[in-house]
């Protein structure tokens, strides 16, 4: 017996429409739907101020649509979708979502990659899309222009996204460079786009957000996202916070009747991008976008904004709950909720920050990008510390043992199998993982979990370990295989394997354990040569992928017969060294 939602959360109103886009959906269907309707801002940047009402924003998309279009003589119905791939990589900004909506009119895909990403992270990424241009920031031109030109993008097919000049130090966009405000002026003049001409069913088929993931294993991988997949999470965790939204709203004026939300986690990542970017917005929320993490500019939105629901991620957490001085110098009683995912929230943390704010409800969720983000989430009425709540309507999920047997009990742990519709159609070009990570209608979440009766009766889902190959620094993914292809490109490394460690202020941190080659002279200290391997990674891997966790000179990695890694011999080894400190 699979489990499900439980009974207090409301059932899907309506099936996810399958035959429409994103775009359609969310600035067709849904606007107007409120009371405040086309007046309202759906994302106002958190430093200028700078906003576009609904209307504005519907507009501007239709523009950019058209500008584009011409630029890159692409037709709504012509071509697959695969010939249509925009790039992007950029910190968060005003136009990002009307950019991949204007690329949903087209019938294209946007791909977003991480803002920290270094020249070749990014090369891969557009390469394996298939990328046809990309949209950059002038702080992360050059990193753009490197990439892209390695992988086949000319220059004038680099377009700039606008950042606020506080961000910039007062820089304006490049001149010569073309920017969405000057697609939008072109799209103007230009004649209105042929609709798309769409069956029924192609919502559900066509991709419509490529983002990167490792998965279980191996290295990251496309993960296509279809309409309907990010359609369907939007509804499910609309429906799943109806109940107590509802009551929570207040009279019908500009700022009450929907509340503002705090858009500082990047909209590269599933969970910006659908939970903060689409659920909030569909809900009549304003974003209050944020470029990147700065406590300071942060807390400063937070109160000149009034916002009430914080999405988050733990490290923020944990700097939160140790920097109460700072946090008082600023007025945060418009804050009723925290919302944190990407990685565990221990329940230590959660109560430490109950203890210095006991009025906000602190909120946990897990999602992947796999399932388009939310499979479970934490009501403010049945909040359970180390809990990550209960599922979200429409989401059905079994726990099974290693041998795949079905636990249909409370308190075992085995994986969790996940089917939503939000369940991806799938990794792009990969046969091997899609038949290992989608099987029967279930997505493998590698993740280990048990379900527990709440004290309120209902069903929560907890987290305990991961079973797959994957470390989450600060909530980014980071892919053991990855950093042990690159480890071996470096001279002295003859082996290795790299595993997680905890980290108090990421979370978890990556570690390597490294065979020295023969070359190696006995004269090497290895305190000089874990410097070394480590500053080869630190030269070609985002910040957050550094081997801060140490390197480990070993004599053998320790290997399974067919000759894979045994990452939990290492793993178990060093919980007991560090038990042992
Ligand atoms: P991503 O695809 O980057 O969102 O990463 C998904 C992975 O993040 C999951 O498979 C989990 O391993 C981890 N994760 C996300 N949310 C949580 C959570 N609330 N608790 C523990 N791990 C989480």
């Amino acid at each position: 017996m699979p489990f499900y939602a439980p009974s207090w959360v409301p059932p899907l109103d309506y099936d996810p429409p399958d035959s429409i886009t994103i775009a359609d959906f969310m600035l067709d269907e849904h606007y107007g739907r409120h009371p405040l309707g086309y007046s309202r801002a759906p994302f106002t940047c958190g430093l200028s101020g700078k906003e576009y009402s609904s209307l504005e924003v519907k507009e501007r998309v239709d523009y950019l649509a058209r500008g584009l279009a011409k630029e890159l003589g692409w037709h709504p119905n012509k071509g697959s979708e695969w010939d249509k791939v925009i790039g992007v990589f950029s910190v968060n900004t005003l136009d990002a979502l009307p950019l991949a909506w204007a690329t949903h009119r087209l019938g294209g895909i946007q791909t977003p990659a991480n803002a920290a990403y270094s020249a070749p992270e990014l090369e891969f990424q557009l390469k394996n899309s298939g990328a046809k241009c990309l949209f950059t920031c002038l702080p992360l031109l050059v990193t753009a222009k490197e990439a892209a030109r390695k992988s086949g993008i000319p220059d004038n097919r680099i377009y700039i996204l606008d950042v606020p000049k506080e961000f910039t130090g007062g820089k304006g966009a490049p001149s010569g460079m073309k920017t969405v405000d000057d697609f939008i002026r072109e799209g103007q003049k230009l004649d209105r786009l042929e609709p798309l001409k769409w069956q029924k069913g192609d919502g559900a088929k066509k991709t419509a957000f490529l983002c990167y993931s490792s998965g279980t294993s191996g290295l990251p991988k496309g993960v296509m996202i279809s309409h309907r997949n990010v359609i369907a999470n939007t509804i499910q965790i609309e429906t799943y916070e109806r109940p107590f939204r509802d009551t929570k709203r207040q009279p019908l004026t500009q700022s009450a009747y929907t509340e503002n939300v705090l858009g500082l986690l990047p909209m590269s990542h599933i969970y910006g991008l659908v939970v903060i970017c689409h659920a909030s917005v569909y809900r009549g929320d304003g974003v209050i976008v944020l470029p990147k993490f700065d406590f300071t500019q942060t807390l400063e939105a937070i109160q000149k904004y009034k916002i009430g629901s914080l999405f988050l991620v733990p490290p923020i957490i944990i700097l939160m709950t140790k920097n109460k001085i700072v946090l008082d110098k600023y007025d945060l009683s418009s804050v009723w909720s925290i919302f944190t995912g990407a990685a565990p929230l221990g329940h230590e943390t959660a109560e430490d920050l109950h203890k210095l704010f006991p009025s906000w409800k602190i909120r946990q969720g897990y999602g992947l990008t796999e399932t388009s983000t939310v499979v479970c989430s934490t009501s403010p009425e049945d909040i359970w510390y180390g809990s990550s709540g209960s599922l979200l309507p429409g989401v059905e999920c079994k726990i099974v043992t290693l041998e795949g047997n079905e636990i249909t009990g409370y308190d075992q742990p085995g994986e969790l199998l996940v089917k939503s519709p939000s369940v991806v159609l799938g990794y792009l070009d990969n046969d091997t993982a899609n038949k290992e990570t989608f099987q029967d209608g279930y997505m493998r979440t590698g993740d280990e979990a048990l379900i527990r009766k709440a004290p309120s009766g209902h069903e929560h889902v907890f987290i305990v370990d991961r079973i797959k190959e994957l470390i989450k620094v600060k909530g980014h993914q980071v892919a053991p295989a990855e950093l042990e292809a690159h480890l071996l490109t470096h001279p002295a490394v003859n082996d290795c394997a790299v595993i997680q460690v905890p980290d108090e202020k990421s979370g978890e941190v990556p570690k390597a354990f490294v065979v020295k080659s023969p070359s190696v002279g006995l004269e090497e200290s290895d305190r000089m040569l874990a410097r070394q391997i480590q500053k080869h990674v630190e030269e070609h891997k985002a910040r957050y992928k550094w081997i801060t966790g140490g390197i480990e000179f070993i004599d053998q990695i320790p290997k399974s017969p067919s000759g894979k890694i045994l990452r939990r011999f290492l793993r178990d080894r060093e919980k007991e060294k560090r038990r042992q400190a």
